[in-house]
């Protein structure tokens, strides 16, 4: 057990797990998600009402639409957020990505919003050559290091592991990257977040990962389960292990995906069914939502749902659907409130 236990790791310093709130679990308020190779300094595409569609649309070839580095906007989209009913939200870049813990703190202080921040590392692709040659106890120790000393001299530390990036095929960078957030999870008791790669087989065999090396499953999350399974056969097998399952693509309702596989992926409604029939099955404690939104026309300030869409439209549309409010606590609140604080 570690000093921490009980309590929940803000970019500010531990809380108690009560005054959380309403969560996002996996959201990137400052960050830049253009890869290394495509150069973070291109000059950006100006987006006006004009292109805004197909720069959405085609946003993995916009440049510098997955630059989200401005404080200043950041501290209105939390604004709006705040607004909209939302509490806390956990920033879940890592790097690979551009991390900003100094920006995060100075965020979460303007705007009053409960900011955790994740350590670990992002997809190989992300990955610098020495990167790529790091063992396991190396990665495990930088991890609980983030957690129990912070982020180098900055004195912000981490409340979660991940976003744990993993492709398909799994690179073997990738699997030392979850080995060692699992040794992180065991030496300080936090959740563990990671996303699969691209395939239905990539959430399975993530588990059983996690499980051969000792995980505690009900404190693992596995992300963007919309653009992984894609029937109600599929993530029941899945929350049938005991993981956390994470639908985080909360407002994105477009049939494209622009990552190179032809899938019908989700809408909100199609979500929302999923997680009815979880909750059906007693799943209601394994669930979490989030918009993961980490291109700018996804945020208020250029035309998109921003981080509240959630609260403002999607509880709404749960309420519709004869979500009990104690199934809205349990996706919005409870859970959360479980996962960040460490055990
Ligand atoms: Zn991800």
């Amino acid at each position: 057990m570690s000093d921490l236990a009980g309590k929940v790791q803000t970019v500010l310093g531990p809380i108690p797990p009560e005054e959380l709130g309403r969560t996002l679990m996996h959201e990137h308020i400052l960050t830049d998600l253009t890869p290394p190779d495509e150069r973070r300094d291109l000059e950006e595409a100006v987006i006006t009402f004009e292109n805004l569609y197909d720069a959405t649309y085609n946003w993995m070839d916009t440049p510098g639409i997955r630059r989200i580095t401005e404080p200043g906007i950041a501290v209105r989209e939390m604004e709006w957020m705040l607004d909209d009913g939302g509490r806390s939200i956990v920033d879940v870049s890592t790097p690979g990505m551009a991390i900003f813990p100094e920006g995060l703190r100075r965020v979460a202080e303007t705007s009053g919003t409960r900011i955790v921040m994740g350590c670990g590392r992002y997809l190989e692709s992300f990955m610098g050559p020495a990167d790529l040659e790091r063992g396991v106890d190396d990665l495990a120790a930088e991890f609980i290091g983030r957690i129990q000393e912070g982020f180098d001299e900055t004195g912000v530390k981490a409340g979660l592991i991940g976003e744990i990036g993993c492709s398909w095929p799994w690179t073997a960078a990738e699997k030392r990257s979850v080995e060692a957030a699992v040794l992180a999870q065991r030496e300080t008791g936090a959740a563990v977040t990671i996303h699969p790669g691209l395939s239905e087989e990539a959430p399975f065999a993530i588990v059983d990962m996690l499980r051969e090396n000792g995980a505690d499953l009900s404190r693992s999350i596995v992300d963007h389960v919309e653009r992984r399974l894609f029937d109600t056969d599929g993530v029941l097998r899945l929350a049938d292990t005991g993981v956390v399952l994470e639908f985080d693509l909360f407002g994105v309702e477009s049939s494209r995906f622009p990552m190179g596989r032809d899938v019908s992926s989700s809408s909100d409604g199609v979500r929302l069914d999923r997680i009815r029939s979880l909750i059906e099955h007693g799943h209601r404690d394994r669930i979490v939502i989030s918009h993961d939104i980490v291109y700018r026309t996804r945020r208020r300030s250029l035309g998109g749902h921003g981080y509240g869409h959630i609260f403002r439209n999607v509880v709404p549309m749960m309420r519709r659907r004869d979500f009990t409010e104690a199934e809205i606590d349990a996706l919005l609140v409870e859970n959360p409130k479980r996962l960040l604080t460490f055990v």
